[in-house]
């Protein structure tokens, strides 16, 4: 039939070419509509995880988290994280963070922050750079790698953290006038102290229990400088006066045995560290105990002050 009648075939023909051509434009506007809606929910989803992860580290570091003391409890399933400092009155230090609210969460993280925060949805790692070289950084959190994932958000905030302050039995400064200078050296033992041109002492009392030594190591710690500059320091008890002066040129003096020692026949004493500091020159030193569970490498005097650092989350589809 058609061959019989060219001008239907051609008819016919035009009508195919047509229809196809018809079908072609739907299918790419479909094409292109399915596109775009995907762009505008990609956007979304961007947007909202950028938004979302800055909130989140705000909220990190300007609470202390729920329920109070979380860091301590043995399930973590209905804990909201925060790790600011809290000062003596409860008051939270906003833009603060606690190490061992940090060594909390490195522990937990997966239940703490990808479950309770991110609800298992974002990847997320958390950093902390400290200005200060002589602190390592911490990076806790999950993997996220500049190839693999394509929508990387990085939050970057400036905080203070308080690493191992809370470890310091007895800090010895000559940069303040706060300390209390109490000491069992006096006329009556012979011992006095005697402040020349050259010399000025400081010194303060502690207490330690014979039951903590089994799960502290105590250490006595110099700032860099006070280790230069030829001090000296005693370190005695009640029970067993001494005026033998050590040269105070370690960084770092293991104090463990002497402890355990004096503590063999005491269930807890009265303990005096005396420091001799040559005149007009900055002493810094801090007594202190370290739980035997916990890791530290490189332990300096750095570590038991407050120290400026980048607080960075990551997150990641
Ligand atoms: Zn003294």
């Amino acid at each position: 039939m058609l061959l019989k009648d060219p001008k239907g075939m051609l008819f016919s023909t035009e009508f195919l070419l047509t229809i196809i051509l018809f079908i072609l434009i739907i299918g790419i506007v479909a094409n292109l509509i399915d596109k775009s809606d995907e762009k505008i929910l990609n956007s979304i989803k961007t947007n909202n995880l950028e938004s979302f992860s800055s909130k989140v580290a705000d909220n990190l570091i300007s609470s202390p988290g729920s329920p109070e003391n979380w860091e301590k409890l043995s399930s973590f399933n209905n804990v909201i994280p925060g790790l600011s400092i809290q000062n003596e009155n409860k008051e939270t230090i906003i833009n603060t963070i606690s190490f061992k609210k940090i060594n909390a969460l490195k522990s937990n993280y997966n239940t703490l922050i990808s479950e309770n925060i991110f609800n298992k949805e974002i990847k997320s790692s958390i950093a902390i750079y400290p200005l200060n070289w002589k602190i390592n950084p911490i990076i806790i959190g999950d993997e996220i790698n500049n190839k693999e994932s394509s929508n990387i958000f990085t939050v970057n905030r400036t905080v203070k953290c308080d690493f191992l302050s809370e470890l310091i039995i007895l800090s010895l400064s000559n940069e303040n006038n706060q300390n209390n200078n109490l000491c069992n050296h006096n006329p009556i033992n012979n011992l006095s102290h005697v402040n020349t041109s050259e010399y000025k002492w400081i010194c303060n009392e502690f207490k330690i229990k014979k039951g903590d030594i089994e799960y502290n190591d105590y250490y006595l710690i110099l700032d860099d400088e006070s280790a230069k500059i030829n001090g000296y320091w005693i370190l005695d008890n009640t029970k067993k006066v001494s005026n033998i002066e050590i040269p105070a040129n370690t960084i770092k003096t293991d104090l463990n045995s002497y402890f355990k020692e004096n503590l063999e026949n005491n269930n807890e004493l009265i303990f005096y560290l005396h420091c001799k500091i040559p005149s007009n020159n900055k002493f810094n030193c801090v007594l202190v105990a370290i739980p035997k569970k916990m890791e530290v490498e490189d332990l300096n005097f750095a570590y038991f002050t407050f120290q400026t650092c980048n607080f960075v989350l990551k997150t990641s589809y």
